[in-house]
């Protein structure tokens, strides 16, 4: 980080995790980029839970890391508690998890930022967007500072008028302790953005030494703890143990007889919460049958006594949160250091974005983040890893780049938000995914390292690592492909097949339910020589071969709409032959291609010929997808 200029490639807007994915995927790129940010020492900190992954966001982590993303490696150091999620099921939903020291993570985000070339940071409050020539010229500060870009990314979380909600108490914040971005939040209305408000939920923390653990229940993590980034070999941060409690019926009957007083519903609150992770006082009103709900006890840290009790996020006041939570076992005489509280911020309806997360209207702009209406840091890094390519290949006189739903996660939340628009914080899980099979978080750098090396974000220690494990998986698959055995052969060595006459692979072989890796690796000792990296990706190979050759034919299908252009700017409103209401819905999304206009909701078959008709009229051989040259799609 050097001395900070007045004109820049790309600015960036924000230190959270959409914006240092952003700033430092940018600077990769070799633009001179900037970010501002509120406070230096909040760059990469975490709002609320000390957790990174999960089944979903972990899909994101690994892709995100695929691109040489920050997210992985600063989890890897910050980690101290691995969990593998589902792990007793299928690998396309596995999702790794890491339960994270606040401080170690946040140091480590802000390591990693120090060592990028290319990348000014400045403290400082971003108050406008200046606009020049019908798009952005750069972004003015409360202090007065000027700083110019022809590239702009905002990200600015929950901070945009963001305001606190304790019971009836409210205070304007953008986080605890946190000032809100009041002045921007007008700029962006003034500016004709379409706007609107969410809110989201923590709960109180609270001093572990006043836990008594021996009634709860421990909760260890996964030994030996596996790593988020496919450039880490080992975690060696200390790992600790979480545990975990639940609510009583006394709980219950504390809520529900409060829950006027929570500004949830009492009326106070207009924003909307996410469904998928409710405050204790939804899940008491929604799931009234219910006599307990889990809650995690999280330590924020290994040198840090204060515990996230994960599952009883809350708005209520003070001293009902203090009541409640002591009906909790091991929670009787528990010390709380802050109480929950719930928070309302501006959002941008991400239907004004193009697929590169550019804004339609103001060219140069790009939106990532909790400011799309998303929630988590996961969902955030992601966007921000694209915006922030995109903001540099733009200020670089480059085209956009764009990852379809059917090469990964980031593709299948950003088709969502730009297609769809939100209307509750939108968090990603795997059921959002058509192609899932393929989308896994193992085989992450397989799908997009080759296209992030290829667009030129990747560092030569990643480059390297991979262009070895992509050597040895063709050496394994051919290996694994080629050599086969009949069954009558099979059988002499003791594995459990049929006599049909047909010959098996190892591939084949490994399908087999009744057949293990030690039985084919005592037949092939060569076998006990691949790593275990190369070693999972041959048994998820063969386990899904079938799956997957199916689904391949699913992909070609979609990405043949998706190669079907509807013409630019088109006026949705004035095309003949559709009702009012499909009209309205598609000029409100813009597709730009017959498979994204597909996905917008409501949209009838008839419309969908009419559409198609068009595309063809107009097109336009299909522009290719922005994929660079030579890159693996
Ligand atoms: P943030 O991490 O919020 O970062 C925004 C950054 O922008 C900050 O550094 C801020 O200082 C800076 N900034 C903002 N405006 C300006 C400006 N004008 N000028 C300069 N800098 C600016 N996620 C979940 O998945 N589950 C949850 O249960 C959950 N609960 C939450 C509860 C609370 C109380 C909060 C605050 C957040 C919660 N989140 C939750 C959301 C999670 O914290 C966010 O999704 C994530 O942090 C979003 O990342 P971001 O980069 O978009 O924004």
């Amino acid at each position: 980080m050097n001395m900070v200029q007045d004109k820049y490639d790309v600015i960036v807007i924000g230190g959270g995790h959409a914006g240092c994915e952003a700033a430092a995927a940018s600077a990769r790129l070799g633009a001179q980029t900037l970010l501002v940010t509120h406070k230096l020492e909040t760059i990469g900190e975490m709002s609320c839970n000390p957790a990174i992954g999960g089944v979903g966001k972990g899909h994101l982590v690994r892709e995100i890391d695929a691109m040489d993303g920050l997210m992985a490696r600063a989890a890897d150091r910050g980690g101290i508690q691995f969990r593998v999620l589902n792990r007793r099921k299928g690998p396309a939903v596995r999702g790794p998890r890491a339960q994270a020291d606040r401080r170690l993570y946040k140091e480590a985000v802000q390591a990693e930022l120090k060592l990028i070339e290319g990348l000014d940071v400045v403290a400082a409050a971003a108050a406008d967007i200046i606009v020049d020539n019908g798009g952005v010229g750069g972004v003015l500060c409360e202090d007065g500072r000027r700083f110019i870009a022809p590239a702009v990314v905002l990200t600015t979380g929950t901070f945009l008028d963001g305001l606190i909600h304790i019971g009836e108490k409210r205070i304007p914040a953008g986080r605890h302790g946190e000032a809100p971005a009041k002045k921007l939040s007008e700029r962006l209305y003034a500016h004709g953005f379409k706007m609107a408000r969410l809110k989201t939920g923590t709960p109180a923390r609270l001093d572990g030494r006043t836990i008594n653990y021996d009634k709860c229940e421990p909760q260890p993590g996964d030994m030996p703890p596996e790593p988020f980034s496919f450039l880490t070999e080992r975690i060696t941060t200390p790992q600790t143990i979480c545990h975990i409690t639940g609510t009583t019926p006394e709980t219950h009957q504390i809520v529900a007889d409060n829950l006027k007083k929570s500004p949830v519903f009492s009326g106070q609150i207009d924003g909307v919460g996410p469904r998928y992770c409710p405050s204790i006082e939804d899940k008491i009103h929604r799931f009234a049958d219910r006599g307990r709900h889990q809650i995690f006890l999280e330590p924020e840290g290994l040198d840090d006594h204060t515990v996230y009790p994960n599952g009883i996020s809350t708005a209520l006041p003070e001293n009902i949160q203090e009541a409640f939570v002591r009906t909790i076992p091991g929670l009787e005489d528990v010390t709380i250091i802050r109480p929950g509280y719930a928070i309302e911020y501006d959002y941008i309806d991400p239907r004004e974005l193009l697929p590169s997360l550019e804004t339609k209207t103001f060219p140069g702009l790009y939106l990532a983040g909790q400011i799309n209406g998303t929630t988590g840091y996961e969902e955030a890094a992601g966007q921000g890893l694209i915006a922030g390519l995109n903001a540099a290949r733009k200020a670089g006189g480059g085209d956009a780049f764009v990852l379809d739903r059917a090469e990964a996660y980031i593709g299948v939340m950003i088709d969502d938000l730009v297609t769809k628009g939100v209307s509750e914080p939108y968090r990603m899980f795997t059921a959002r995914a058509e192609y899932r099979l393929s989308l896994r978080a193992d085989n992450a750098d397989q799908r997009l390292t080759p296209t992030a090396i290829a667009l030129g974000c990747v560092g030569a220690e990643r480059r390297a690592l991979w262009e070895e494990k992509r050597d040895a998986l063709v050496v394994a698959r051919d290996f694994a492909s080629e050599t086969n055995l009949t069954p009558n052969e099979a059988q002499k060595r003791g594995l459990p097949v049929n006599a049909d006459g047909i010959r098996r692979s190892i591939a084949d072989l490994l399908a087999h339910p009744d057949i293990e890796w030690a039985h084919l690796q005592a037949i092939w000792p060569e076998m006990s020589g691949w790593p275990p990296a190369i070693r999972q990706q041959i048994e998820t190979d063969a386990q899904y071969a079938g799956y997957l050759d199916r689904q391949k034919a699913d992909i070609a299908a979609f990405r043949r709409d998706e190669r079907l252009r509807l013409p630019e700017n088109m006026d949705f409103l004035s095309v003949e032959g559709m009702s009012n209401e499909v009209r309205q819905k598609l000029a409100a999304a813009q597709p730009t291609t017959l498979g994204q206009a597909a996905r917008v909701d409501g949209i009838t078959p008839a419309a969908l010929t009419l559409l198609l008709h068009l595309a063809k009229r107009d097109a336009a051989p299909s522009k290719p997808r922005h994929t660079p040259e030579g890159a693996d799609a």
